[in-house]
């Protein structure tokens, strides 16, 4: 019988794991305890939202609701950077109707590579209430495409973080389409392999600060590299705009000069990584 987290615990477990977190305002008391059971928790299931649209709205949608299904709609988003989006705490729309031998399968972590191929999904006759039981994290992808490095490292850590406050081994952590056979997410994830890193993570323990300082690197890097993509493409618009008869010389030199320090940056800090 394992008690859900409270905020405060689902904070220093992160903490501890380095996992790399935003708080949503109010998450602490987001939750939709009102409607039904929460607890006791038994696993975290793993989920994607089915698109690639902005992590903005992915993140709206995961707090508020679609107008069928009422929010939150999981307690942790990941976004595509590899920050995990502290969304509520408590009951969450996220996992459904499932196979309760799939359950009982996470519950005495006793299955092989896999738990038992599910044969129940939302409203069927034997299905169980996941919500219930697990905690949900809604990956920020369309599944059609792998999800990325950042965000499957945050995935692997954050899982981590909720097993070792538990005490669980590797294979609390599902997919949603172990538990349900209507659902296909999360997509292009071998759910054996993304278990076997989750225990090798528990087995190797919370990262270092020099794994972590990479990691913050790498984003770091990409930003910057993203930055000069939208920076020139600023940059041609203004030329546009001069051609077309607008004075804009001190914004263009600014436009410029920011592209150029953004570039370098990165060149900078790839460089370092290599060292
Ligand atoms: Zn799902």
């Amino acid at each position: 019988m394992a008690k859900p987290m409270t905020a405060d615990q689902v904070v220093r477990a992160l903490r501890r794991w380095r996992v790399p977190f935003e708080e949503v305002p109010e998450w602490r008391t987001r939750n939709r305890n009102h409607r039904g059971t929460w607890g006791p928790v038994h696993g975290l299931m793993i989920h994607h939202t089915g698109d690639d649209a902005d992590d903005a709205v992915d993140l709206r949608i995961l707090t508020r609701g679609r107008p069928d299904l009422p929010g939150p709609l999981s307690q942790f988003g990941c976004d595509d950077e590899g920050t995990i989006w502290l969304v509520g705490n408590g009951r969450a729309n996220h996992a459904g109707g499932g196979d309760p031998r799939v359950l009982r399968a996470v519950v005495e972590e006793s299955y092989g590579g896999y738990p038992p191929r599910p044969h129940e999904h939302t409203g069927s006759a034997g299905a169980t209430d996941g919500n219930d039981n697990f905690y949900g994290v809604e990956t920020f992808y369309s599944g059609r495409r792998p999800a990325t490095v950042q965000a499957r490292h945050s995935l692997i850590l954050l899982s981590a973080a909720i097993c070792d406050h538990h005490g669980w081994t590797a294979k609390s952590v599902i997919g949603h389409k172990e538990w349900s056979d209507w659902k296909s997410d999360p997509g292009r994830v071998d759910m054996r392999s993304f278990r076997a890193a989750v225990a090798q993570r528990l087995q190797d323990g919370p990262p270092g600060a020099d794994e972590t300082a990479d990691v913050y690197l790498l984003r770091a890097e990409r930003r910057l590299e993203a930055a000069y993509d939208e920076l020139v493409k600023a940059e041609r618009n203004l030329r546009r705009a001069v051609d077309a008869g607008v004075d804009v010389r001190g914004i263009r030199t600014h436009t410029q000069d920011a592209a150029e320090t953004a570039q370098k940056d990165a060149a900078r800090l790839r460089a370092r990584r290599r060292e």
